[in-house]
């Protein structure tokens, strides 16, 4: 047996029960439950949890998300996907007092828990409404424009994403025990991925409570959510190229699985979160005093005490220009005396938590003293055990709770190898000075890759070289100064919109990210054939395809099709068009429109000056002219399921038009995206100008909405 803290195992009558898994749409516990590990309030040193996983079967789990899972899944698109993660979220929501109850047991005070649990609330949300802006809504996402392959337009090319046949499996840290598994959670749901949640046992029941939410909301498709409470040291050796594995954790952890046999030769997708010695920059500009230098040092102590500085993204370094260490040492030190009491969350003004354990204190306590030996000085703080704030309200010693004070460390030496290697995953911050922007940047680098660094500075240049200068060594980068002091997220914390991990250290990875993230769980795969074939595969018509056209015998149209404007979406399909006749532009067209919107733009007014242009052959209409006339060309005009033009994209004005010449639109139903909350969705046309010559004069996409079954205007006199 195991215990997860230094203590011994507590006494059989004081152990917590075990904390069950949730295995192949049931709950699973061990039958055999003397081989398991204790977890501990961090803050009393009560029994909480016990973890056991022994005889659970990993095979038949993953057999069970690449089945049900895939299959249950598949049946929805990725909106509908999408939708049921906001129902979801706002499930969670009104239940996230139950979370915060056993969270507050993990060291997490209130803030913390509110970053944990109602930050990873807050990304299903997010990742609802992206996925349901962004994406088709369907199960093939397009990656990019068509290829031209052959001459005569009949064989094209292009990319689609589908998602991966497989599971996502996610190995979590123990410092964000729900925002770790709903960041991850999130855009595999979306791109249609069963997930099998690994939370690491220090913190591991509140993911389970939070499972347990998920499953009782009965939101989740049969299959999609399975979790492993307790270890799973052989769920690697049941993965194969099909799936993928998320890891946050330690860089030594993450490399002894990066190096696992099914991930270097059997091709399972491996992406790692690791932790890195983030910096925090000091612009030269930033004296005492400047709103820089106040945003700064609040930034430093956040990342210090949030979490107890359990994060991944907190700031280990804090590299300020030389001279100025002492200034930066002391506000730092001021801010944690007035504003930071360590103590259990649950007592009266507490505003730093407990380490998660006993084990990860003893850790923390053993970095920093390696920190010291290799040269490192206590600017502030004590590694004594601090007096503390408890339940009751009291400061007390409590030795059973893994408290630790803030420290800060100052170094002569800022090349010292421990301080850019050694992680101390706590309150710990080191003031390193530097020479120049330069010097800062390449302290900056000692890093060897990480996930965020802070810039801060109100100097326009500064900010360029000291960005440009570490961005490559970074996967997010923070600029604060004044302008942003009140409105910035925060260096520390990751948004669900912008990538999350970094190079090198930080494991090599990328989360998050927006729409990024579903295509992480995704294969884009080239496609070739017909426009027809590439047409019917992603349910976008694609140029070239067979359509059905209304309007203008002239232009290929057959006069008994219906104009697509009096479809609604249960009746049109991707290729119904519209044909429109020729229109002369005369110069008084021009020179009214001129008039009318005060565009008086040489190249349309001045004949002489036009024809010296190099792009135009004289004096030309508008292109804004031609779109104008355009929409009068191809619109119909009666009430109908069209009911709005909300945009247009991808505008380009190809080929000028003079007095005399004619121009005719095209538009075809390209893209048709029902919304699956309204009673209407987007269409996207194709709208194409020719000139009377056949030229194409100008392309875009038109974006209207229509209704999913004409109704609004049905018998409308
Ligand atoms: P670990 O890397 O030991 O554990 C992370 C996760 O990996 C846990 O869920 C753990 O499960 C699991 N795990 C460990 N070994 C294996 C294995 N062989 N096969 C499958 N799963 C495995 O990190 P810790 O949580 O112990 O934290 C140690 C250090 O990691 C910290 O001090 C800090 O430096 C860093 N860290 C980095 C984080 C980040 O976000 N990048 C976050 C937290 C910590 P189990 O609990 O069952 O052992």
């Amino acid at each position: 047996m195991t215990t997860q803290t230094a203590h011994e195992a507590p006494p059989a009558a004081r152990r917590a029960p075990i904390v069950p898994s949730y295995v192949e749409d049931a709950w699973w516990t061990p039958s055999d439950d003397s081989r398991t590990t204790d977890v501990l309030d961090a803050n009393t040193g009560e029994p909480v949890a016990r973890f056991g996983s022994q005889g659970l079967d990993l095979a038949a789990m993953v057999a069970h998300a690449r089945g049900t899972g895939q299959e249950e899944l598949g049946k929805l698109t990725l909106h509908e996907r999408a939708l049921k993660l906001k129902e979801l979220a706002m499930f969670l929501n009104e239940r996230r007092q139950q979370l915060y109850e056993v969270s507050f047991g993990t060291g997490a005070t209130k803030i913390d828990s509110m970053v944990d649990i109602d930050g990873g609330i807050g990304v299903l949300f997010t990742f609802s409404s992206k996925g349901r802006r962004e994406l088709p809504n369907s199960n093939v996402v397009l990656d990019g424009p068509a290829e031209p392959l052959s001459k005569d337009g009949s064989f094209v090319g292009t990319h689609v994403y589908t998602r991966i046949p497989g599971v996502a499996a996610q190995i979590n840290a123990f410092n964000f025990p729900v925002w770790g598994m709903l960041e991850k959670f999130a855009p595999a749901f979306i791109a249609g991925v069963p997930t099998i949640v690994k939370p690491a046992t220090p913190t591991g029941h509140l993911t389970e409570a939070c499972v347990r939410l998920m499953v009782d909301s009965g939101i989740l498709p049969a299959g999609s959510l399975q979790l492993i409470s307790g270890s799973a040291r052989e769920l690697l050796d049941v993965m194969d190229y099909r799936d993928m594995l998320s890891f946050t954790g330690s860089a030594s952890t993450a490399n002894s699985l990066k190096s696992h046999p099914n991930v270097i030769d059997g091709g399972v997708r491996f992406t790692a979160e690791t932790d890195s010695l983030n910096a925090a920059i000091l612009g030269p500009d930033a004296e005492p005093g400047t709103p820089e230098f106040d945003a700064f040092v609040k930034a430093v102590v956040t990342e210090m005490t949030v979490k107890a500085g359990q994060k991944c993204t907190a700031i280990r370094r804090t590299i300020v220009p030389k001279g100025r260490e002492q200034a930066v040492v002391d506000a730092v030190s001021a801010r944690i005396a007035q504003r930071v009491v360590v103590g259990d969350p649950r007592g009266e003004g507490t505003t730093m938590g407990a380490l998660a354990s006993l084990d990860q204190l003893r850790d923390v306590r053993g970095a920093v003293e390696a920190m010291l030996a290799a040269g490192g000085e206590l600017a502030y703080g004590t590694l004594d055990a601090p007096v503390v704030r408890t339940a009751g309200g009291d400061d007390a010693v409590v030795p059973a709770g893994a408290f630790m004070s803030p420290l800060v460390l100052t170094w002569d030496d800022v090349d010292a190898e421990a301080v850019h290697s050694q992680e101390a995953f706590g309150p710990v911050t080191s003031v390193l000075g530097y020479e120049d922007v330069n010097d800062a940047v390449r302290l900056a680098a000692r890093g060897a890759g990480s996930l965020v660094a802070t810039v801060c500075t109100n100097d326009p240049e500064t900010a360029r070289a000291l960005t440009v200068g570490i961005a490559g060594h970074h996967g997010r980068v923070h600029i604060l100064n004044r302008e942003t002091a009140r409105s910035s997220t925060g260096h520390g914390s990751p948004v669900p919109h912008l990538v999350h991990g970094g190079p090198g250290r930080a494991g090599g990875g990328e989360e998050l990210g927006g729409i990024r993230s579903v295509k992480h769980h995704m294969q884009r795969t080239a496609l070739q054939g017909s426009p027809n074939l590439l047409t019917a595969v992603t349910g976008v018509w694609h140029a070239g395809a067979d359509r059905v056209i209304a309007g203008s015998e002239a232009f290929g149209a057959d006069p008994s099709n219906t104009h697509p404007f009096r479809k609604s979406l249960a009746e049109l399909r991707v290729g119904d068009a519209f044909a429109s006749d020729l229109r002369r532009v005369d110069l008084e067209d021009i020179l009214a429109f001129a008039e009318t919107t005060g565009d008086t733009f040489y190249a349309h007014t001045d004949a002489k000056a036009a024809e010296a242009n190099p792009f135009f052959p004289g004096q030309v209409a508008h292109g804004y002219l031609l779109v104008s006339w355009a929409a009068g060309l191809f619109v119909e005009p009666a009430p109908g399921p069209v009911l709005a033009n909300y945009g247009l994209e991808n505008l380009r004005f190809i080929t000028p038009v003079a007095a005399g010449d004619s121009v005719r639109v095209t538009l075809t139903a390209k893209k048709i995206t029902p919304r699956v909350t309204d009673e209407y969705g987007e269409v996207a046309w194709d709208a194409v100008l020719h000139n009377q010559d056949g030229e194409i004069v100008a392309n875009y996409d038109v974006l209207t909405l229509v209704e999913k079954e004409d109704t609004t205007y049905k018998n409308w006199a």
